[in-house]
């Protein structure tokens, strides 16, 4: 079994469709006495996998609905238990009497999230595969719900299973090298478990990546905008928002708050906060303003870094003059964007370009020039790609312990470099296996798990 969640072996009874009327409502039950319980609400022997159309009576045999029943028999069912469906009509009370009917015989009304659960812990399924289903249910886009979906197939899980695959690998290796070493297997010397580290590595970095796009596309991008006051950067947020959400004066220090925004461009969902002018101020409330804006860019996915391009002081295509005295407030790497803005009175035309490694956006906030521009970038971003291809879904969880597993990974490299510490460097292959295995759910705690899916709905 997947985890040390326990089955209980209840027959469990939900309704699958959305709440509201429709023309069909479906009603599953799944565990050991689902087949019974179909039974006896339809009068039938049920064949598996055959649609079946009858009536369907309450525990007093009174006759509250007709339609399908479909019997899927465990182990090739969604849960990997006898699954069944009955098909009613759609209104919210002949649901909820078919799920009496049920409960009358024997099952009980599903947890949220508990077929899911169910098909978890039967492996019939992993965990990344099981938050799929939740976050296609939920997308809000389509290439969230096409990345979901993928996940759901299980690709982000086989990219998983491959490097767990290898590192266990290598480990197995490292660890038959400590446990005989009569063998002589000199490994430190022997450059192969340095080429095939550098290569799981490698490989990490690539699922990294993907699961980074594949995040912003579920979740959204956070996007801060940032720079010294008056550079345009309320402008910016209402030029992107299509709202005058911002209050965009000439006083410096206007924003003296955190403004945010969900926005979507070509239905990829931007989370964009626009933060008070960085400077020096003796105002104690914009001086909370400019705290704040340094914990939102902490948390930031990308930072817009807004310098006034008309502005001879701030007028440099290398934004080194500005971008040291805010790299040094903050603990990570994040991604940054430079947007020269009011082009229209530098008299520059909108384009994009590269300076440094930086992407470089020469626009007008306020007369939309180079807005488009701006909008293209961020999609790429975000991988977005025209053709619908796209990455797999994945969640910031699954960034954290892809982040932990590649910690580990370097850590041991260290070690092999190092201190030739053959012992060290098992430890650090298994804690790269357990940050890997928490992704599919192999390493979990029930924590976790009952977090995970006490947020699906009931009857997922
Ligand atoms: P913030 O302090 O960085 O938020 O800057 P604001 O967005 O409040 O803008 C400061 C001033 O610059 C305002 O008077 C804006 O109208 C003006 N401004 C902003 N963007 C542009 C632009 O692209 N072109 C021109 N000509 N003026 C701009």
């Amino acid at each position: 079994m997947n985890a040390n969640l326990q089955l209980d072996g209840d027959t469990i009874v939900a309704i699958a469709t959305a709440p509201g009327r429709g023309g069909v409502g479906i009603i599953r039950l799944s565990g050991n006495k689902a087949l019974p319980i179909a039974e006896a609400i339809t009068g039938l022997s049920l064949t598996p996998r055959h649609a079946h159309f009858s009536q369907f009576g309450d525990a007093n045999n009174l006759q509250i609905d007709s339609g399908i029943t479909l019997y899927f028999p465990g182990p090739n069912s969604f849960t990997g238990e006898d699954v069944v469906e009955l098909q009613g009509h759609g209104g919210p009370v002949i649901m909820d009497l078919l799920v009496r009917a049920c409960v009358a015989r024997g099952a009980r009304q599903a947890r949220p999230g508990e077929f899911s659960e169910r098909a978890f812990l039967n492996d019939k399924i992993d965990l990344a595969q099981a938050e799929a289903i939740a976050d296609l249910i939920n997308s809000t886009t389509e290439q969230a719900a096409l990345n979901a979906t993928r996940s759901l197939q299980g690709d982000f899980s086989k990219e998983i299973d491959y490097l767990v695959e290898q590192v266990t690998q290598l480990r197995v290796y490292v660890e038959a090298a400590i446990d005989f070493p009569e063998e002589e297997i000199d490994f430190i010397g022997d450059g192969q478990v340095r080429t095939k580290l550098l290569a799981i590595i490698e490989q990490l970095r690539q699922v990294q990546s993907a699961a980074q796009q594949g995040t912003l596309v579920q979740e959204g991008m956070k996007l801060v905008i940032a720079g010294k006051p008056n550079a345009g950067k309320s402008s910016l947020l209402n030029a992107l928002s299509g709202q005058d959400t911002a209050i965009v004066t000439p006083i410096e220090g206007t924003t003296r708050d955190v403004l945010r925004e969900r926005i979507q461009i070509d239905g990829l969902p931007l989370h964009i906060v626009d933060t008070a002018g960085l400077r020096e101020s003796g105002d104690e409330v914009e001086q909370e303003g400019i705290r704040r804006a340094w914990t939102e860019m902490e948390s930031a996915d990308r930072i817009l870094l807004v310098v006034d391009s008309s502005d001879p002081e701030h007028n440099s295509d290398d934004p080194s003059v500005i971008w040291p005295e805010i790299s040094e407030h903050l603990t990570r790497t994040i991604a940054v964007t430079v947007i020269h803005n009011k082009c229209d009175l530098s008299q520059r035309s909108p384009e994009i370009s590269e300076a440094n490694g930086r992407t470089v956006i020469e626009l007008s906030a306020k007369t939309g020039e180079g807005i488009a521009l701006l909008k293209q970038h961020l999609k790429s971003c975000m991988g977005y790609s025209e053709e619908g291809e796209g990455s797999f879904s994945a969640r910031r969880r699954h960034l954290g312990s892809l982040e932990n597993a590649s910690a580990s990974l370097e850590a041991g490299k260290f070690q092999l470099e190092n201190a030739g510490a053959g012992e060290l460097l098992a430890e650090d292959l298994r804690q790269c296996q357990d940050h890997l295995g928490e992704i599919t759910g192999r390493v979990s705690s029930d924590q976790l798990l009952g977090e995970i899916f006490s947020n699906f709905c009931i009857g997922k």
